[in-house]
């Protein structure tokens, strides 16, 4: 966001302080704001999110204040939930809202219950910097708030194409499965010939549901797989030449990355006949957990060694344990935010796959967690000495305030700032993402600006590494 639309909501700033997270103390907030205002209207680099292409392809005016707000966000309506209001009547997982107004106004009703979290401060400057608003949002002001959005969505300023470029945003990666089409991808791609429109959208090959045994209709997609690779995915071999043919697809479109969404981070190294032999057995769908967990693991380990041969960035986002509600899950399916974090452990886990690629200078890995109890323990030595290794930023329950500090204070004695990567949006909600850098860009301040006025780094070295943590890691981190 660009000081303009600061402006525009005059002075009275009612929902957004212009030292909002900067340190309480003046002197080190002094130092914050001068770091802050050399980073804050850097270009967005996102390299993993949730975001859809066919949004930016088709270019169609969002429906609605709760389409763009309420639905996508599992961050608003797992509080919502949890606090007695069920799924259903805020039309959560359906394709057309029938009654948007009605799910706006509980919503509304229920804004009080994000007093404290990054939630509340994503929405309130989406609410203040793009629509103008400053009033709070309450059951009160439910209905101008749903006014005024809806009329704001109609005009061609909301259109996807034209946020996008008012973000500023330089790249934006979106989540694939290896069986998508692309279509939307391409459609970009060529649209930007004949529309002049030349956002860049890349697609990341994220392998889980033909790696993951545990994955809703495994065979089939697998099946899938042979369908469009030509390949027979009934063997081995076959099966491997059609991960690379559609990882070689993926990257004909742009992609530099992929992610792999496993619930551990477990490794493997088997021999090619176990492996060929463990693959037999989860096709045929008699594998027990431990074999399918096997599976996933080895499944790591090659997609390493593929990322040797097309030098495809490794996303490793271990440790959710996903659709923990198991009624919620029957009556609602997946993505419902009942996904729960869990131990995760890695240097046992990543050993099989360290022992073989861990010196190679052509990979590279980033990893993520949900169990902060790895930072200084674990992920910070393991970064802080493998040269394939770079830390993921706070991630999902962790990507707050108070994670992103927690963040820089247990890893940075052991992996430095330059094995870490930048940051991520990592979201569906599309107009979070200048709120959630921005985020990032005063804790980041905030915690630099500590640095210097402890004497522990110059101001001009706070201020290179403000621009190195904003905009120049990520780009390198992720080959962009
Ligand atoms: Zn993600």
């Amino acid at each position: 966001m660009n000081d303009t639309s600061v402006r525009e909501v005059g002075s009275t700033v009612a929902l957004l302080n212009d030292d909002r997270l900067f340190p309480a103390d003046e002197g080190t907030r002094t130092i914050a704001r001068r770091l802050y205002n050399k980073i804050r209207s850097l270009p967005i680099v996102s390299p993993h999110g949730h975001t859809q292409a066919a949004w930016f392809a088709e270019n169609k005016p969002f429906p609605n204040p709760v389409a763009l707000f309420v639905q996508p966000d599992h961050y608003v309506f797992r509080m919502l939930y949890s606090q007695g209001v069920p799924l259903d009547v805020l039309e959560i997982g359906k394709p057309y809202i029938d009654e948007p107004r009605e799910a706006w106004r509980i919503f509304a009703r229920h804004y009080y219950l994000f007093r404290g979290t990054p939630t509340r401060l994503w929405l309130d400057y989406a609410f203040q910097q793009l629509f103008g608003l400053t009033e709070r949002l309450s059951a009160a002001t439910a209905d101008h708030y749903y006014d005024t959005i809806a009329a704001k969505l109609a005009t061609p300023e909301f259109l996807p194409r034209a946020l996008f470029d008012r973000f500023g945003i330089e790249l934006l990666a979106t989540t694939d499965s290896p069986l998508d089409s692309l279509m939307a991808h391409r459609l970009i791609r060529e649209g930007a010939r004949s529309s002049g429109w030349s956002g860049r959208i890349l697609p990341t090959f994220r392998p889980d549901p033909v790696v993951d045994p545990a994955f809703p209709e495994f065979a089939k997609n697998i099946e899938r797989l042979g369908e469009v690779t030509g390949e027979d995915t009934a063997t081995w071999r076959g099966y491997m030449r059609a991960l690379a043919a559609r990882r070689h697809f993926f990257r004909a479109l742009g992609a530099t990355a992929t992610d792999h969404g496993h619930p551990t981070a477990q490794t493997a190294d088997l021999t090619d006949s176990r492996a060929s032999r463990l693959f037999e057995t989860v096709l045929e769908g008699t594998a027990d957990a431990a074999q399918q967990e096997l599976f996933r693991a080895q499944m790591l380990t090659e997609m390493a060694r593929m990322s040797l041969d097309d030098g495809l960035v490794m996303q490793i986002h271990p440790g959710a344990v996903r659709n923990h509600n198991a009624q919620v899950f029957a009556r609602h399916g997946r993505d419902m935010g009942a996904d729960i974090p869990a131990p995760t452990g890695y240097v046992e886990a990543l050993r099989p796959l360290l022992n073989l690629y861990g010196n190679e200078p052509g990979l590279t890995i980033i990893l993520f967690t949900l169990d902060e109890t790895t930072y200084s323990r674990e992920l910070a030595p393991l970064a802080g000495h493998y040269p394939c290794l770079r830390l993921g930023p706070p991630w999902w329950f962790h990507d707050s305030p108070e994670g992103m500090m927690r963040f820089r204070e247990q890893v940075t004695d052991t992996a430095g700032f330059y094995n870490t990567v930048g940051f991520n949006d990592d979201t569906r909600a599309f107009l979070s993402i200048p709120a959630r850098r921005d985020v990032a860009r005063r804790i980041d301040s905030a915690f630099l600006a500590r640095l210097v006025a402890e004497h522990r780094l110059d101001e001009d070295e706070a201020l290179e590494l403000a621009h190195e943590l904003t905009y120049g890691l990520v780009k390198k981190a992720y080959k962009l």
